[in-house]
């Protein structure tokens, strides 16, 4: 409801929330709870337009900051301002998925890509102008198919198309096969087949269907996590572009082995330019008996998918907090145990999975488990979709059997150059050269996907600075390790990026990353640190060289930042918290 107040008056007026809390039978507070969590809801006023440019380290590396002054220019705001008369809005927020085509906007609900300073200028004259939005991407937009609209937008990309999903893949032929089996044989044929969570975790995904199947309840619910969000990540775009029916076809066989009669797709709210194309592929999915009553003619086999669009907030691809999300609350994740099979979606037994996870379970109904065995590793079969951006000649999706090693994925992605890797987006590892030769899976490097690249030009610390404002800026502040942990350890690197730290800095930093991991509740913050942590392993001397001895008398752990705190707060000088601040 939230968000479709705001698609039509580009912001939840103080009215709406009063009518909703009313009609609800809920207080306008936790109305204004719910809408302050989402970056993209606004209790403010905003412009008929909102320009939303993408302010991820890759896209500042391709030219972020030439192509924002051409944009502030010439509408004559900064960013986190609308213009006078009403018309656009422009903002700027972390990865919105592209990459691949930095970069990259969105505005309202389509993308532009490769952005250049004169075509940026040229798009905020344009809607400066009140000129009909769909024309930034062609002039036929209403005479475009919703997948054609989609491809006018956005480029796929893909690099590698392997075995299982990019290549050739028949339509219907697991799901087919499933309707015939019995929901324990699916169960079996996906734990045969070694299949784990793409997403990230690796969980056994033929496990996590077997114990939501096993708990008594009157109903069950399958959810596709489609909030692909961690920076660097971009190939479950691609899937839902390309691949859409083999995504449903992998849900509905997942609904059919545990007995869900109820599916979501919660799609990121970056991701709203995708959502035509797929409520199109749902509704020929039903008209084909796909979706709906006796799917394939099987009596008893009923399901269907509903699309629920997030709203930008990172965490949310947290399974407890997506679910909290699907349940129209703050996007905030769940205290564990019970866990989202036991007691998820409204309290009923719920299995999350990744987009290309579900994609995958189809192809092992369709060719059998032993096939998928076949290909990987010992610990990681099948393939593995990799999205590239970064310092390399061809970005974009690349699918290969687990157990490639960085440097060959690098040399497929023309990045001879490459002096540093982030394998896993913000909340992996950083690796360098000294690395390449390790194996992409979860027996070496487990990665959900992203493979950031970084020539020798770049600055490490200020990358891992970039990340940790990133953490700070998505934590959802459920628990003070994370909320404000993040805080100091991005005041602590600050001190070795301006020449300040000592040793014992060093140390600091070890301490307070090892209590964040500790103390957090959820992956965001178990993972936040791991930006300082695997740059102090892989890159010692970029530290070292900016570390210098204490000298006598002076206190190295002296931390200017919080010293002053107390006088910030009588002075009302606000803290510096996320770095770019471009309304100043
Ligand atoms: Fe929220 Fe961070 Fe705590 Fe997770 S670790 S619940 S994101 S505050």
């Amino acid at each position: 409801m939230l968000l479709a107040i705001q698609e039509r008056c580009r912001w939840i007026p103080p009215a709406a929330v009063e009518r909703l809390a009313a009609s609800l039978g809920l207080t306008p507070v936790f109305i204004r709870g719910v809408a302050s969590f989402y970056s993209f809801l606004s209790l403010e006023p905003k412009g008929k337009v909102i320009i939303r440019l993408c302010d991820d380290i890759i896209d500042r590396h391709a030219g972020l900051d030439a192509v924002l002054a051409a944009v502030t220019d010439e509408l004559g705001i900064s960013a986190g301002e609308t213009t006078a008369d009403g018309a656009v809005s422009l903002e700027v927020t972390p990865c919105i998925g592209l990459c691949d085509q930095a970069p990259a906007a969105m505005v309202n609900d389509i993308v532009l890509t490769s952005l250049t300073p004169e075509t940026a200028r040229h798009a905020a004259r344009h809607l400066k102008a009140g000129k009909p939005l769909h024309d930034l991407v062609s002039p036929h937009f209403a005479g475009l198919t919703p997948q054609q609209r989609v491809h006018a937008q956005v480029a796929s990309n893909i690099r590698a198309p392997g075995a299982v999903l990019l290549g050739e893949v028949p339509r219907e032929a697991g799901l087919r096969r499933a309707a015939t089996m019995e929901p324990r044989a699916i169960i079996a044929a996906i734990i045969a087949s070694g299949l784990r969570g793409c997403g990230g975790a690796g969980f056994a995904t033929g496990r996590k269907w077997e114990m939501a199947a096993r708990e008594e309840a009157s109903r069950r619910v399958v959810i596709c996590n489609a909030d692909e969000g961690e920076p660097g990540t971009f190939k479950d775009r691609v899937l839902l572009t390309e691949r859409p029916h083999l995504l449903f076809e992998g849900m509905t066989i997942a609904a059919r082995a545990i007995g869900a009669a109820e599916g979501i797709l919660y799609l990121r709210g970056e991701y709203v330019y995708l959502r035509d194309h797929l409520e199109a592929v749902l509704a020929e999915r039903r008209a084909a008996g796909l979706l709906g009553h006796a799917i394939l003619g099987c009596g008893g086999f009923d399901f269907d998918i509903r699309l629920q669009l997030g709203a930008g907030a990172y965490v949310c691809g947290e399974e407890g907090a997506l679910i909290s999300s699907c349940e129209g609350l703050r996007g905030e994740p769940k205290t564990r145990p019970p866990f989202p099979v036991q007691r998820g979606y409204l309290g009923f037994p719920t299995v999350v999975n990744n987009v290309e996870t579900l994609c995958h379970a189809a192809r092992i109904l369709d060719l059998g488990p032993d096939w998928y065995f076949a290909m990987g590793t010992a610990g990681s079969h099948g393939t593995k979709l990799f999205s590239v951006s970064g310092d390399c000649r061809a970005p974009g999706v690349y699918e290969l059997p687990y157990g490639i090693t960085v440097g060959e994925l690098l040399a497929l992605a023309g990045a001879e150059d490459a002096a540093a890797v982030q394998v896993g987006g913000p909340s992996g590892v950083m690796i360098g050269r000294d690395s390449f030769h390790r194996r992409l899976g979860f027996d070496d490097l487990a990665t959900g996907g992203a493979i950031i690249v970084f020539n020798g030009s770049r600055n490490i610390l200020e990358i891992v600075d970039y990340y940790l404002a990133f953490f700070v800026h998505e934590s959802c502040g459920y628990c003070t390790p994370c909320r404000v942990g993040n805080v100091f350890l991005r005041q602590a690197i600050a001190k070795f990026r301006h020449g300040h730290a000592s040793a014992e800095d060093v140390e600091e930093l070890r301490t307070l990353s090892a209590t964040i991991i500790e103390t957090s509740r959820c992956g965001l913050g178990t993972t936040s640190p791991n930006p300082v942590l695997s740059t102090l392993s892989h890159f010692p001397l970029v530290y070292a060289a900016v570390t210098r001895p204490a000298q006598d008398g002076q206190q190295a752990s002296f931390d200017i930042q919080s010293a002053i705190e107390t006088a910030r707060g009588i002075a009302r000088r606000r803290s510096f918290v996320y770095d770019r601040d471009f309304s100043q």
